[in-house]
C-alpha cells in the first residue's frame, strides 16, 4: 500500500518538476532526454592508453574507454548510471558512446563485423536490488548502434566486497575470481571472431582481469575491453 502511494508521488512530483540533466544537474530542454547537449560536449574525454594498467600480463586486441572520471559533471552521470533506477539511461549512453567510437576508431568498421559483447554480470541479489545491469544497458545501447550481438556469457557467483583500503595486489590475492561461465552452447569462431567485455568504470581493472581469465578458459579468440570511463588519476 506504502509503495503504491509512493510511485504515484513520485509519478506527480516528475510530471509538475522540470526534468534535469543527470550530469550537470540544469532542467532539460524538450529535446533533451537524460543529459543537456552542452554536457555532451564538455564531458572530459579518455585520451590515455587504457590497457597500460595491465602491462605486459594480458593481451587485448582493442581497448577503449569513452570519458575520464575526474569532473563532478562525470561522477554525476556514473553515479545516475548506477542508482539512478533507469535502465533507460545505460542504454542511451551506450549509443552516444557507441556513435562516438565508430566515428573516431579506425578499426571500429572491422570490430563491428562478428564481434559480441559481453556484459560484466551483477551478482543475483545485486542486479534485483537494482532493476537492471547498468553494464548490460550500456550494452543493448552499443549493439543498437553497432550492430554487435550480445552474449551474455558469464555470471557472478560473488557478490564481492569492497577493498579499496587494500592495494591492488593485496586485494587480488585476497579474492577469489567473482566470475564464472554460464552454460551456453559454444561460441563458434566461424560466427563470432573476437569478444568484447563492456564495463561502466575501469578502475584498477580487477574486474576486467576476472571477466578476461574466465572467458579464457573457454575462447582462445581475440579479447578486447570498452568501458564507459575510467577512473585511474
Ligand atoms: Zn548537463
Amino acid at each position: 500500500m506504502f509503495g503504491a502511494v509512493k510511485a504515484i508521488l513520485r509519478d506527480i512530483l516528475t510530471a509538475v518538476l522540470p526534468r534535469r540533466c543527470t550530469s550537470c544537474g540544469t532542467p532539460l530542454a524538450a529535446r533533451e532526454r537524460f543529459w543537456c547537449i552542452p554536457c555532451g560536449f564538455s564531458w572530459c574525454r579518455h585520451v590515455q592508453v587504457a590497457q597500460r594498467r595491465f602491462q605486459d600480463r594480458l593481451t587485448w586486441a582493442h581497448a577503449w574507454s569513452w570519458l575520464t572520471l575526474q569532473g563532478e559533471e562525470e561522477r554525476s552521470l556514473v553515479h545516475a548510471l548506477k542508482y539512478g533506477g533507469s535502465p533507460q539511461l545505460g542504454i542511451e549512453l551506450g549509443m552516444a558512446m557507441a556513435e562516438e567510437w565508430v566515428t573516431t576508431t579506425k578499426t571500429a568498421q572491422r570490430l563491428c563485423h562478428h564481434w559480441s559483447v559481453v556484459p560484466v554480470p551483477l551478482h543475483p541479489r545485486r542486479q534485483r536490488k537494482r532493476g537492471y545491469n547498468q553494464s548490460m544497458q550500456l550494452a543493448i545501447g552499443w549493439s543498437h548502434r553497432t550492430g554487435m550481438t550480445i552474449d551474455p556469457l558469464c555470471i557472478r557467483t560473488d557478490a564481492g566486497r569492497s577493498f579499496t583500503r587494500f592495494s591492488r595486489s593485496q586485494r587480488m590475492a585476497r579474492r577469489k575470481n567473482p566470475f564464472a561461465w554460464k552454460e551456453t552452447p559454444t561460441i563458434t569462431p566461424a560466427l563470432v571472431h573476437g569478444l568484447i567485455i563492456m564495463d561502466d568504470v575501469v578502475t584498477t581493472g580487477s574486474t576486467l582481469e576476472s571477466m578476461h581469465d574466465t572467458l579464457r578458459k573457454h575462447w582462445s579468440g581475440p579479447l578486447a575491453f570498452i568501458t564507459l570511463a575510467d577512473a585511474e588519476q
